[in-house]
């Protein structure tokens, strides 16, 4: 007889909505193999266990990763390249590399088997916003040592749909292909994107007559305000996908199509949130430093690898019924903070501020300078056409508004700048929002 699913279910997701005891029972064997095989091969690792008193044995319960030692991106610089390998270059079919704009990148390793578990969960990722065979997916990740465009490109074939292997760059083409080879779905930065609908009217194209209907953007923070506008203006649905390459890349969290926060792929990567300061566990729903362990990584397994990146976890279950805990969407990481006259400020923030007010448009960059000492910020900001067209004392009023929604936000007074569209640099990849004059 014929088994009848729900309207949109995807056999591709069964792993998603494992039973929960199945789950952890799964996590757990895992987790042990994990442990015994980083700590037979990576000396690092080893070396920390032994200075803890601690064997693979001693960890019993998934409770028990807590006693296990962190692994921080400095380790990954300080065993530039290979250091933290657990396979030897035999076994190892790819090498992935950060770009590294000051001193050496960070490189990562796959076997062929890690291979297969990134394309699994990026398959995954795809069927959770209702990708499946018969979609095209135009891939804008940047292909080449960054792991995003291969990363989507592999997940996408395992699922069946086609992939246009486009790469980042040249928006004109990216429209072209989008409207003649009828793509479905775009993956990208949203930075990007914005710079696409940006420039689909001048190129005479209209996006929301395009079959284009689902958007797979990540790589960069971006905030909840600024995914109602790129829905708003093109019409898809603009979903938050996330990954480190660190832990595999894309594919490490995906939203499904309730759009409430990425659940994480749970069977490949086990979540912690820690107190930033003290290391510490913090209680569930409450905010802190994303910690993730590699639960399948053969050749470089990654335990309890702090991401920087500031979430919740959620355990409320969803109601796409999948049993993977969610996280809240990121829109901040720590690295990216900076200190202003004491006070501690995201940029996700300024850009929730900014989006909140009517008349402007979503491109803003923060320049922080130093004059006799003293920090001073400067945001710009973009605004319509019409807003410019309008009197000094509309004008006047606009900034006095953007002026408050940023320091309600951030308690921050700022020197607010509007510019004419199109002013702000755009970006074909992650977007450069602060740009820190201090250090010159
Ligand atoms: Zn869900």
């Amino acid at each position: 007889m014929k088994k009848i699913h729900p309207a949109g279910f995807n056999p591709v997701s069964a792993p998603d909505f494992l039973p929960l005891e199945r789950l952890q029972n799964l996590q757990l064997q895992r987790l042990q193999d994990m442990v015994q095989r980083a700590y037979d091969h990576v000396p690092l690792f080893r070396q920390r266990m032994q200075e803890r008193d601690l064997q693979p044995a001693d960890v019993r319960t998934l409770a028990d990763v807590t006693k296990l030692p962190f692994t921080v991106k400095t380790d990954l610089r300080d065993t530039y390249p290979f250091g933290l390998f657990a396979s030897p270059m035999r076994d190892i079919v790819r090498l992935h590399a950060s770009t590294g704009t000051t001193g050496k990148p960070i490189v990562v390793a796959y076997t062929k088997e890690d291979i297969g578990v990134w394309a699994n969960v990026m398959m995954r990722s795809f069927a959770a916003c209702g990708l499946h065979s018969g979609d095209v997916i135009q891939n804008a990740y940047g292909y080449g040592l960054f792991t995003g465009g291969l990363g989507a490109h592999y997940g996408g074939e395992a699922l069946g749909a086609t992939v246009i292997p486009i790469s980042g760059g040249n928006t004109q083409r990216q429209l072209m292909v989008m409207k003649d080879f009828g793509s479905t779905a775009i993956c990208c930065t949203p930075s990007y994107f914005l710079h696409i609908i940006e420039q689909a009217p001048e190129l005479g194209v209209n996006l929301k007559e395009l079959p284009l209907r689902v958007g797979v953007f990540g790589a960069e923070p971006w905030t909840e305000t600024m995914r109602r506008r790129i829905e708003a203006e093109s019409g898809l649905k603009a979903y938050d996908i996330y990954g480190l390459s660190e832990i595999i890349g894309p594919g490490v969290a995906m939203e499904c199509e309730c759009q409430a926060g990425p659940h994480i792929f749970e069977d490949w990567f086990f979540p912690e949130i820690i107190d930033l300061k003290t290391g510490k566990p913090v209680a569930d729903g409450e905010e802190g430093e994303l910690v993730l362990t590699t639960l399948g990584k053969q050749a470089m397994p990654m335990i309890r690898y702090r991401t920087r990146d500031i979430t919740a976890l959620t355990t409320e279950r969803c109601e796409c019924g999948r049993t993977l805990r969610r996280i809240q969407r990121i829109g901040r990481r720590s690295d990216d903070m900076f200190i202003i006259r004491g006070v501690n400020v995201y940029p996700s923030q300024i850009e929730t501020a900014l989006l909140k007010v009517e008349g402007t448009l979503p491109h803003y960059q923060i320049i922080l300078t130093r004059d006799k000492g003293l920090d001073e910020v400067e945001v710009q900001v973009e605004v319509t056409r019409e807003v410019f067209g309008d009197t000094v004392g509309v004008l006047e009023q606009l900034q006095r508004r953007l002026c408050q929604s940023v320091e309600t936000l951030t308690g921050l007074r700022v020197n607010l700048r509007m510019v004419q569209p199109q002013t702000i640099q755009r970006s074909e990849g992650k977007a450069k929002r602060v740009i820190d004059q201090r250090k010159m």
